[in-house]
């Protein structure tokens, strides 16, 4: 869970620190508690003072390895600093209420200094399996985690990078507003997703209109790969705004005609199932795409 309020309490010493966990994980999975003394410029001594406070405010998590002792970054440390990112670059001023939880991120209203509301999605990958690998043993447990926090880096920077091209190019997606390690953050939009929308005007203009949007982005050289009720959102005037880009990919991919159609079929199943619209017309990957 996001913690906002150990934000307030940490001195410029424990930031030090947890920055040089940060800087040493790049290299090792465990940063040895010497190498964070080193990174940090701090003596050993005043170092494991910190750390253990970093420790019971989860930010940063002791290991125990055969070889040496040391620490590793936790989610919630890497949450701080990206808060700390945003804060400094005034993106982010305070935080609100969390609007989404999926299985790989966890979304929140947040505001600027000016009360501008935006959107900080934050990618957790690997939590589903954190469970399920609880049982094995330390260090194979503490691999994957830093190895989750990296992919999920990957993710947000991926994600980042497709909103700003397509958002440029005129694509209904949020405008992103800034990006720091697992986060991105982005314009708010303000509509319900379309899995909560009972009924519409016009299905058949919505139909074409998802349908359209999806031969764009094609015709454009992508995929979304989750083109679905979850990541449509349907503003008040009946546009539809896609979201959610980490899973996008290129129409060369291999299997870029399989992807292509489970989102062409997403569409199909869900007018079907919630507005009883159903139409003989729909993109085909061969002749739509590759013209
Ligand atoms: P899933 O696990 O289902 O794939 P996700 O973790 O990838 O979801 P998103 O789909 O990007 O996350 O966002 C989750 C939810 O947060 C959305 O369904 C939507 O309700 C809300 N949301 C995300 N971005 C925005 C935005 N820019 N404006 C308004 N609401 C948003
Ligand atoms: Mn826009
Ligand atoms: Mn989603
Ligand atoms: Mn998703």
């Amino acid at each position: 869970k996001l913690d906002v309020r150990v934000l307030r309490y940490m001195s410029s010493e424990e930031f030090r620190v947890l920055t040089a966990v940060e800087m040493g994980s790049k290299n090792h999975v465990i940063v040895p508690t010497s190498l964070i003394a080193q990174i940090a410029g701090l003596r050993h001594g005043g170092v494991n003072k910190i750390l253990g406070e970093l420790a019971k405010k989860k930010l940063v998590a002791k290991v125990k390895n055969s070889m040496y002792d040391g620490y590793r970054l936790t989610y919630g440390g890497y949450d701080y600093l990206a808060l700390k990112t945003f804060s400094r670059r005034g993106s982010i001023y305070s935080i609100g209420k969390q609007i989404g939880v999926g299985k790989e991120s966890d979304v929140y209203l947040v505001a600027d200094e000016e009360e501008i509301q935006s959107v900080l999605k934050i990618h957790r990958l690997g939590r589903v399996s954190f469970r399920a690998i609880k049982a094995q043993r330390d260090y194979l447990q503490n691999r994957k985690t830093a190895s989750w926090l990296y992919m999920s880096r990957l993710a947000a920077m991926k994600e980042y990078a497709f909103m700003k091209i397509l958002h440029e190019h005129g694509f209904p997606v949020p405008k992103p507003i800034d990006q720091s390690r697992h986060c991105v953050l982005m314009e708010l939009i303000d509509a319900f997703p379309l899995r909560e929308v009972i009924e519409v005007k016009n299905p058949g203009k919505l139909y074409s209109d998802l349908m359209d949007l999806i031969v764009r982005l094609a015709s454009y050289g992508l995929i979304h790969g989750d083109f679905n009720e979850f990541n449509i959102l349907l503003k008040e005037d009946g546009e539809p705004v896609l979201i959610d880009f980490p899973q996008m990919v290129s129409i060369s991919h291999p299997n870029a005609e399989w992807y292509f159609n489970r989102d062409i079929e997403c569409i199909r199943t869900f007018f079907r199932k919630r507005f009883g619209y159903e139409s003989v017309l729909y993109p085909k990957f061969n002749l739509d795409v590759n013209r």
